[in-house]
């Protein structure tokens, strides 16, 4: 199973380049399946569009929408396998069988329904299909979450029983820090689906944080590589298999939540249960949450949202204001969340409060703060992001190789 991301067919030299290598794994005797994403930025272009006609475009129209960017790119790469004398057959999402709940722009997938390919895969065809899309019962096609080409391919792997399932982009592996930002960063060997996870869940886009829970879930062994050159990559895969892990694997950081205050709540039970209730029905996913000491019974309430999901956290944060009579509401989209990720966290205490004095060191203000036995988050002024993820990258030696 190989998956190559929307860079590595950004034009057609790209595509063609692709083709090529499909076509030698093919050659050492492989049944290939491969999982594509739309050209370059085509998804966010087509997301563009929809939102200069409208601002909250419908979310079944979004998919439709969306899902034709990797139609584009299955074709053409059928194509140019054609073109190099091997048999290669594309499918859509729905075409292969990609069953999913109704969750427009963020389905899940519920059932593979593989038989086309398998039987392809027997006629000795290179398989290829469309990431990030599927069929919903209701024979509506849905989206799977941007970034979902990822998770059709771990999906995939897993129906068919393939040996690994590699993920092919635009840089070497998984990196200790983002190296666009620090160009120190070292690429990690082997780590774990749990710190992959962590990693996913608080920025580092590359790997689909639903897909590595799916990669876990099935125990499909991933390997992130590029598509431009043959250096290994990363391979993730089960805590139990490893050997050793450092304390820290890597600085993680994200500019896509806002931050929501609701100020003078009542302090009283059920309170945070309706706010946040209210947030879940309405599909809206929060992250960090502080609560604010009480003072003669009323106490602030503040949160993270996805910035995408703001729209819709501000009105049932309305509704939310109005029903509990509190004093009012303040957005803040001037935030960004650094986080450090690492197995070996358990076992070592005084990672938080050397992340602290580091951030301190630097003058960097922290506002929130939220923890998981391998992570700690921090949320910070977001033009100060790249100074805190340098530093903490240098303060905790991630630059050197592990000893
Ligand atoms: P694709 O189009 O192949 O799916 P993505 O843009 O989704 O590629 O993911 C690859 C990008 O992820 C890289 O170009 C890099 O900028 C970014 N990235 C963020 N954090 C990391 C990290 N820790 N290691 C490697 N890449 C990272
Ligand atoms: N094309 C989709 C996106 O840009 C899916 C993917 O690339 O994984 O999010
Ligand atoms: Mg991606």
């Amino acid at each position: 199973m190989q998956k190559y991301g929307g860079t590595s067919v950004a034009n057609i030299d790209r595509l063609k380049k692709v083709a090529e290598r499909v076509v030698k794994t093919k050659q050492k005797g492989y049944n290939v399946v491969v999982v594509v994403s739309a050209l370059g930025d085509t998804t966010d272009e087509l997301v563009k569009k929809a939102h200069a006609i409208t601002p909250n475009p419908p979310e079944r129209e979004m998919d439709v929408l969306l899902a034709t960017g990797e139609h584009v790119s299955i074709s053409l790469l059928a194509m140019a396998i054609e073109a190099l004398g091997q048999s290669a057959i594309s499918f859509s999402g729905p075409q292969a069988g990609i069953v999913t709940d109704t969750a427009h722009t963020k389905a899940k997938i519920m059932d593979i329904r593989a038989d086309r390919l398998v039987d392809e895969l027997k006629e000795d065809k290179i398989v290829i299909v469309a990431g990030f899309q599927g069929e919903s019962f209701e024979q509506n096609i849905t989206t799977l979450g941007r970034g979902g080409s990822d998770l059709t391919a771990i999906a995939l792997a897993a129906k068919l029983g393939a040996e690994r399932c590699e993920i092919y982009t635009d840089v070497d592996g998984v990196y200790t820090t983002n190296p666009r930002v620090v160009k120190e960063a070292r690429k990690i060997p082997v780590i774990s689906y749990a710190e992959m996870l962590e990693m996913a869940a608080t920025g580092a886009e590359v790997m689909q944080l639903r897909a590595v829970e799916y990669g876990r879930n099935y125990d499909v062994e991933i390997h992130v590589r590029s598509s431009f050159n043959e250096e290994e990559g990363t391979v993730i895969k089960g805590e139990d298999e490893m050997t050793e892990q450092p304390i820290i694997s890597a600085v993680t950081f994200d500019t896509s939540q806002a931050k929501v205050t609701i100020q003078r709540v009542p302090d009283r039970p059920g309170i945070a249960a309706s706010v946040f209730g209210s947030l879940a029905e309405a599909n809206v996913n929060v992250d960090m949450i502080l609560q604010n000491v009480s003072e003669k019974g009323f106490t602030d309430i503040s949160f993270t949202v996805d910035e995408n999901d703001l729209v819709k956290a501000k009105e049932v944060v309305q509704q939310v204001t109005d029903d509990l009579d509190a004093a009012g509401s303040s957005y803040d989209n001037g935030i960004a969340s650094v986080s450090l990720v690492g197995a070996g966290m358990r076992t070592h205490p005084g990672v938080a409060a050397r992340m602290f004095s580091t951030l301190a060191e630097n003058k960097i203000n922290i506002e929130m703060i939220s923890t998981s036995p391998i992570k700690i988050s921090c949320v910070i002024r977001r033009e100060r992001m790249e100074d805190a993820v340098r530093a903490l990258h240098q303060a905790f030696s991630l630059e050197k190789n592990p000893t």
